[in-house]
């Protein structure tokens, strides 16, 4: 099994839809779940901080806390992500084989596997 293009060998390609099958979906753990908003809401945080040193006289304590805490978070959500993500490899995979009907994103070719 490759997941490739075998016309154009572009990495870009997508699972095709079945139809009468139900869509066989990779399980997403629950920490990947915070941790992608909360990395953002870190961000956001960061970003706002830094303005606040170049323009004002420094972030807010509450801010300062608020950063502290969403930092604490996405440590957590980080660790928990980094122990699933065994499982979810293999989650991913698994769906990977499963999908039969492959579509090429670049030349529009499309095969089965
Ligand atoms: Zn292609």
């Amino acid at each position: 099994m490759q997941y490739r293009c075998p016309k154009c060998q572009s990495p870009k390609i997508m699972p095709v839809a079945q139809a009468g099958e139900p869509a066989a979906r990779p399980v997403v753990p629950k920490s990947l779940v915070f941790l992608i908003p909360a990395i953002f809401v870190l961000l956001l945080l960061v970003i706002i901080s830094i303005a606040m040193w170049l323009f004002g006289d420094g972030a807010g304590t509450i801010l300062q806390a608020a950063t502290v805490a969403v930092f604490i978070i996405c440590a957590i959500a980080g660790f928990l992500f980094y122990r699933d993500l065994p499982d979810f490899k293999i989650s991913m995979q698994a769906f990977m084989q499963s999908q039969k009907k492959w579509k090429c994103r670049e030349c529009n070719h499309e095969w089965e596997s």
